[in-house]
């Protein structure tokens, strides 16, 4: 995945040949560092991780934090003298969305009101100046000049990279956070669902086992909590989709080598429910990404099915990402059911990115103490 073709005609590099030519030579330079030395540009001097970009910058600290920060958050809010709103009046963000978004969009911007920032969007580039053909270095950098953190999606795989190298090449360098990037990582999904499985899973996650369905090649949620989930000890994974949606090679060698057993079922979700003791983790086909002429009908043999619901293991969990189309039951949508956490699993988000920012902005501690000293709490409804 690392092997991008900088070419594909995903960024504007510049108005000339020469000028691309240029600036991707001095990105290409920015990629020959390894993992570690990307990983710690993406942290600031103190060590703290500000630019959220890949599931394989998180280790099960950083996780724990935010999952406590996350617990904290939703009941202090809850006060009468509303304490988050105070943490970062003084902070702005840009939430620049290039692909379509309903959840992340809305998770992210209701964070951030949730903590007193001032917020804008840019959602629409036929109104910006990428539309008279300014790079994207240069709109980067122009969002960087008005705000103190950025959150982006893009449907090119490495404009996580991208957004970090001009962040690191320029002399105002804000935290930028991905809300996807192509089809390769969604990183604050992951640690979005990481929190609703250690919620469900009450914190028992070793030892579990999971099952990603659907398109588990295009789906970028997939591969970031896979490697998140990669962190534990004694984690099984079963990738069920056919072939042409099986997850690629890279992300598998990656779970391997963390000491995750992996299968790959291609036949269907028949059999599977009832091996699982973590989460089924349906995902919908991302046809987006489709070249013409694909068969697009879902595979019936992927579908959830409303007696899979009873055949998954306690304290299993059923969960999804959303936008869902045919790949669950229409059934279960009327099922109350404590298995099924699809859409607490999506207002987790809200909360879970307020964490996110707590944490980059270092106010994570006050939520903390803020919980630990207020003296009457109105309990959060469980899980
Ligand atoms: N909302 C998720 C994403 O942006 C899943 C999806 O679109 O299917 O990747």
């Amino acid at each position: 995945m690392n092997n991008y073709n900088l070419d594909d005609g995903l960024i504007n590099w510049g108005p000339t040949p020469e000028i691309a030519e240029y600036h991707q030579g001095m990105f290409r330079g920015f990629l020959a560092q390894s993992p570690e030395q990307i990983k710690k540009a993406c942290c600031d001097e103190e060590g703290r991780l500000v630019h959220i970009l890949s599931a394989e910058h998180f280790d099960l600290t950083f996780l724990e934090r935010i999952c406590e920060v996350t617990n904290a958050a939703r009941r202090i809010n809850k006060l009468p003298d509303a304490p988050l709103k105070r943490l970062l009046r003084n902070k702005s963000v840009l939430n620049y969305f290039a692909q379509p978004s309903s959840r992340t969009f809305l998770s992210f911007s209701n964070a951030e009101s949730l903590l007193g920032m001032r917020r804008e969007e840019l959602r629409d580039l036929s109104t910006s100046s990428a539309a008279k053909g300014e790079s994207d270095r240069d709109s980067l950098r122009t969002h960087s000049s008005y705000h103190d953190a950025l959150v982006f999606r893009n449907k090119c795989n490495y404009f996580d990279m991208f957004a970090l190298w001009t962040m690191q090449t320029s002399n105002r360098s804000i935290p930028v956070i991905s809300g996807g990037a192509g089809s390769k990582e969604h990183p604050t999904q992951a640690i979005l669902d990481y929190y609703t499985i250690r919620e469900s899973l009450d914190r028992q996650i070793d030892g579990k086992s999971f099952a990603f369905v659907g398109d588990c090649l295009r789906g970028r949620t997939v591969r970031s909590l896979a490697k998140v989930l990669s962190l534990h000890q004694d984690i099984e994974i079963y990738f069920v989709a056919p072939d042409k949606y099986q997850i690629d090679q890279e992300t598998e060698a990656y779970l391997t080598q963390q000491g995750v057993r992996v299968t790959r079922t291609t036949t269907g979700l028949e059999g599977i429910p009832e091996m699982i003791t973590g989460a089924v983790y349906m995902t919908r086909i991302q046809d987006e990404h489709d070249k013409d002429g694909e068969q697009k009908r879902y595979d019936p043999r992927f579908i959830f099915t409303e007696p899979m619901l009873d055949q998954l293991q306690d304290p299993a969990v059923l969960m999804h990402p959303l936008p869902k189309r045919e790949e669950i039951d229409p059934r279960i949508d009327y099922r109350d059911d404590r298995k099924i956490m699809i859409w607490r699993q999506m207002r987790n988000g809200m909360w879970a990115r307020t964490a996110l920012f707590a944490h980059i902005f270092g106010v994570d501690d006050k939520i903390l103490e803020t919980y630990r000293t207020c003296e009457k709490v109105t309990a959060p409804k469980p899980l």
